[in-house]
C-alpha cells in the first residue's frame, strides 16, 4: 500500500477499507509516515468525512495500536466518563474522586488540551509532581488501592491517539465526528472498563456547535461503544459559556478543589453531579441516575470526595500540601481586569474566543512543541442572563506574556453580546441518551 494513493483516495471522497485504514494508523504510529503526509490525510478525512464502517475501522486500528488493559483481577464495576471537550470543563477532576468514593472504580485515561479546549492531563500536571505517565503495573496498583487513577496514553495504551491527537491539535482537524470517535473510543476501550458516560458538549465553545451535530457525534460514540459491548450513557450538555468561572490549568484545579470542598458552583456542579450520578448508576451503586445524583452530592457534603482527591494526588506523586493551601502556588507576572463600561444583561458569549484567549495567555499550545504555562488563564465572572453593572469586573486575566494583554482584552470584550432587556439562561442538560 502507498500512503500517497490513500491520501488521494480520501481527498477524492472515496471509501477506505479496513486494511487501508489499519495501514495508515499503524505506519504513522511506527513513525513510517511523516507528519506532513498524515496531516494531509487528516485534513482529507476532516473535509470529506468517513462512513460508519470507516469510523469503526479507525477506532479499532487506534485501539489495537496498543494493549487492552485487563482489570478483571480488580474487584467491582469499572466506569469512566469522557467529554468531547470544552472551555473550563474540569468535571473529570471532581467526579473521579466522587465516584470512586461512592465505591465505583474509575480507571481514567485522558487527553491534553485540544484546539481551544483544555485537557485533564495538563490540568493535573499543574499540581507539582503529579505523574500522568504511569506504567501499566502502577496504573493497576493505584486503581486497586484508591479506586481511581488518572493517566494519559502511553506507548502501550492507545499510542496512536497520543500521536494523532497532538497532530490534530495543531492542524485544525479536531472538529470531525469520525476522528473524535476514534480518539475518544480508542482510549476508553483500552481501559478495561465495563461502562462509560459520555459528556457531549454543544454550543459556541464545543467542537460541535449545533445541537444536531452533537447528537450525530453522540450517536457515533454510542454506536461504537455498544459494538464493543460496553454499557453507555450519553449526555448532551451546554458549552455556550465557560463551565464554572475558572479557565486555565492551575486555575481549574483551584476551582475543582473549591467544588470538592463544598462550594456550590451552580452550572459546574449541576453538570458534574449529572455525570457522576450516571456513573454511579452504571457502576451499580444506585437504582437510577437520580439516586446516583443524591449519592454524588453526599460524597461532597461528607468530605469523602475531597479526601479521595488528596489520596489520588498523593498516589500519583502530586504535592497535596499545595491543595490544602492554594495561595502558596506561584503567581503570574501580570494580572489584568476587564471592567464593564455600561449596565446591561449578558446575552451571549463566543466561548471559542474565551478558550482561544486562555490559550494565547499561555494555557494551551499553538504548536506541538509549545510548553504550557500552568498559571495562565482567565477568571470569567458573569453568566449568560446576569445583569452586569457598570464597573463590575467581567474577567481577570493571568499571564507572563505582557505583549498579549491588550489584544486578549479586546478579543474577550468583542466575544460578548449585551442587551438592555433581560436575557434567558441556556439549559445546562440538553439530552440524556441511554
Ligand atoms: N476528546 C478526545 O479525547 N479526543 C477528541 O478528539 C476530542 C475530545
Amino acid at each position: 500500500m502507498n500512503v500517497i494513493e490513500l491520501i488521494k483516495k480520501k481527498r477524492d471522497r472515496q471509501i477506505l477499507n479496513r486494511d487501508e485504514i489499519f495501514f495508515l494508523i499503524n505506519d504513522y504510529t511506527k513513525g513510517k509516515i511523516p507528519d506532513y503526509q498524515f496531516s494531509a490525510f487528516l485534513m482529507a478525512a476532516y473535509l470529506n468525512g468517513m462512513n460508519s464502517e470507516e469510523t469503526t475501522s479507525i477506532t479499532e486500528a487506534m485501539l489495537y495500536s496498543g494493549k487492552i488493559i485487563d482489570l478483571s483481577t480488580i474487584e467491582g464495576v469499572k466506569v469512566d466518563k469522557h467529554s468531547t471537550g470544552g472551555v473550563g470543563d474540569k468535571t473529570s477532576l471532581i467526579l473521579a474522586p466522587i465516584v470512586s468514593a461512592a465505591g465505583v472504580k474509575v480507571p481514567m485515561i485522558s487527553g491534553r488540551g485540544l484546539g481551544h479546549s483544555g485537557g485533564t492531563l495538563d490540568k493535573l500536571e499543574s499540581i507539582n509532581g503529579f505523574r500522568t505517565d504511569l506504567n501499566l503495573a502502577r496504573y493497576k496498583s493505584v486503581i486497586k488501592k484508591t479506586g481511581a487513577v488518572m493517566i494519559g496514553q502511553t506507548k502501550s495504551i492507545a499510542p496512536a491517539d497520543k500521536l494523532i491527537y497532538a497532530l490534530r491539535d495543531v492542524t485544525s482537524t479536531v472538529e470531525s465526528i469520525p476522528l473524535i470517535t476514534g480518539s475518544i473510543m480508542s482510549k476508553k476501550l483500552a481501559e478495561g472498563i465495563d461502562g462509560l458516560v459520555l459528556d457531549i458538549k454543544t454550543g459556541s465553545g464545543a467542537f460541535m456547535r449545533e445541537f444536531k451535530d452533537a447528537k450525530k457525534l453522540a450517536d457515533s460514540l454510542i454506536r461504537t461503544a455498544k459494538s464493543f459491548d460496553k454499557n453507555v450513557i450519553g449526555i448532551i450538555t451546554d458549552m455556550n459559556q465557560p463551565l464554572g468561572n475558572y479557565i486555565g490549568n492551575w486555575l481549574e484545579v483551584v476551582e475543582s478543589v473549591k467544588a470538592l470542598q463544598g462550594k456550590d458552583i451552580h452550572d459546574l456542579m449541576t453538570v458534574t453531579h449529572m455525570l457522576s450520578g450516571a456513573m454511579i448508576y452504571l457502576g451499580k451503586k444506585a437504582e437510577s441516575i437520580e439516586e446516583g445524583i443524591e449519592i454524588s452530592k453526599e460524597m461532597i457534603l461528607s468530605g469523602k470526595a475531597f479526601d479521595k482527591f488528596l489520596e489520588i494526588v498523593k498516589m500519583q506523586s502530586g504535592d497535596t500540601a499545595i491543595l490544602k493551601d492554594l495561595s502558596k502556588y506561584p503567581k503570574s507576572k501580570y494580572s489584568e481586569k476587564i471592567v464593564a463600561d455600561k449596565t446591561a444583561y449578558l446575552e451571549s458569549v463566543n466561548n471559542y474566543e474565551i478558550g482561544m484567549a486562555a490559550l494565547e495567555l499561555g494555557a494551551g499550545r499553538l504548536t506541538k512543541e509549545d510548553v504550557i504555562d500552568p498559571k495562565a488563564g482567565i477568571i470569567f465572572h458573569p453568566k449568560i442572563g446576569d445583569r452586569i453593572k457598570k464597573g463590575d469586573v467581567i474577567a481577570n486575566l493571568f499571564t507572563d506574556k505582557k505583549n498579549k494583554i491588550e489584544s486578549i482584552k479586546d478579543r474577550i470584550t468583542q466575544s460578548l453580546v449585551f442587551s438592555n432587556k433581560q436575557t434567558s439562561r441556556p439549559k445546562l442538560i440538553k439530552k440524556i441518551i441511554s
